[in-house]
């Protein structure tokens, strides 16, 4: 079954009808003042089309973890503002997502128009996307556009629940973005070659799991490369490891040989005996007591940076080191820039990635950059999201 998109639904019209757009305005908001509007302006692309057909929109989003309880520091208010400049037009704001209030500023919005609705995680029915409150969220709109792929991994009512009381719904461009890039690592062409890398196993046990047998080549770096080198029986000083997941890394290890995947790990080591700026360092090809890996060795990531020139498809998660303190951050430049001098066809995903591709600057040569964190990671695993199941007609 496809997802119904919005071109669709444009096509069949909109103009006058009351639209509920989920999208995702989660953004950091510090005494009142929006410190970071990328989220914002991803929205803009679905808002803009609606508004031009004449649609009139009420948007829902949440924003962060209010946990049920109206706190007014989890307010969207500070949001409609922002929104408003963006959009170069008004912006109403409605201090509630559901109920009778709702229904009053929907009658004095007009054709284009658009109302932001006060964060939905203010009802603790939300996040256990309980249906009477769908059902209430649902109620006033003749249509519902989900463009927030970053929660699309939830079963929430107002990204799964509500579609069961709205027959016409459609994913927005952002969420049909996202899918579309992200399916290129699930049907890749071929070579694919994906690194992995970060602070745990345990974070990326499940993807590292499905890509393992699944990708030409994988490679490790971060922290978790040392978990697999215990598995390997290999020294790793002072490095963290995660000696609970130790049978995991070695079923991965397992994994990829039956399938004939060439699994790649660090042979070289930046190590110190301090994480901070400034710490004696050495290049190490065996890491010695009391010392810990910060970053893959210049040989490890020249290693890397080959197999990426050789994919037709890469997939990356993760940084290879604590690229946050200079001199811990050669290999992750590496193997961003070797992501930004291919033809291949490139997907990055993760929150400290993406700050390590923009700090880097090669954002702007990488195919596609995922803002989707935990919901990336589970499409690439080739895990059902709610959220997108939600729009399948
Ligand atoms: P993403 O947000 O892209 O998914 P993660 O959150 O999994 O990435 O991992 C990023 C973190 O991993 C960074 O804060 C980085 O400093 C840390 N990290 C990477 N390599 C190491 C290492 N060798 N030792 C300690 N921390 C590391
Ligand atoms: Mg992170």
């Amino acid at each position: 079954m496809a997802v119904a998109d919005l071109s669709k639904l444009l096509a069949d019209g909109v103009r006058g009808q009351r639209i509920l757009v989920r999208a995702d305005l989660n953004v950091p908001i510090r005494d009142g003042k929006i410190s970071d509007d990328t989220r914002l302006r991803a929205s803009l692309p679905t808002l803009r089309r609606l508004l031009a057909a004449g649609a009139r929109v009420a948007l829902a989003s949440h924003l962060g973890r209010p946990k049920g309880e109206r706190k007014p520091e989890f307010s969207l208010a500070p949001v409609a503002p922002r929104l408003a400049e963006l959009l170069g037009q008004d912006v109403a704001f409605c201090p509630e997502c559901v109920g009778p209030e709702v229904g009053t500023a929907l009658e004095v919005l007009g054709e284009g128009q658009v109302l932001l609705l006060e964060n939905v995680r203010f009802h603790a029915e939300e996040t256990q996307n309980d249906p009477a409150f769908a059902k209430a969220l649902a109620e006033p709109f003749e249509g519902f556009v989900n463009d927030a792929f970053g929660t699309a991994h939830r079963a929430h009512a107002s990204t799964a629940g509500v579609t069961a009381h709205i027959d016409r719904v459609a994913a927005g461009d952002l969420l049909q973005s996202e899918l579309d890039h992200l399916r290129v690592v699930l049907e890749p062409e071929r070579p694919l070659m994906v690194v992995l890398g970060g602070a745990k196993v345990s974070d990326k046990l499940a993807v590292l799991e499905a890509l393992a047998p699944h990708a030409d080549v994988l490679a490790i770096g971060g922290a978790m490369s040392y978990t697999f080198m215990a598995a390997q029986g290999k020294p790793v000083g002072a490095s963290l490891m995660e000696a609970e997941r130790i049978d995991d890394a070695k079923r991965i290890l397992a994994a990829a040989e039956a399938q004939g995947r060439t699994l790649l790990l660090p042979t070289d080591h930046v190590v110190a005996k301090k994480l901070e700026a400034g710490a004696e360092s050495r290049v190490v090809s065996e890491i010695p007591d009391g010392w810990m890996g910060l970053d893959i060795g210049p040989e490890t990531a020249e290693r890397y940076a080959l197999e990426i020139a050789k994919a037709k498809t890469f997939f990356w998660n993760g940084p290879m080191g604590v690229f946050e303190i200079e001199g811990f951050d050669a290999g992750t430049k590496r193997v961003a820039n070797a992501a930004g001098d291919t033809d291949a066809t490139t997907v990055v995903g993760g929150g400290d990635s993406l700050a390590a591709i923009n700090q880097i600057g090669v954002g702007d040569r990488i195919t596609h950059l995922s803002t989707g964190g935990g919901a990336s990671l589970e499409y690439v695993q080739g895990l059902e999201l709610p959220g997108v199941t939600a729009l399948e007609r």
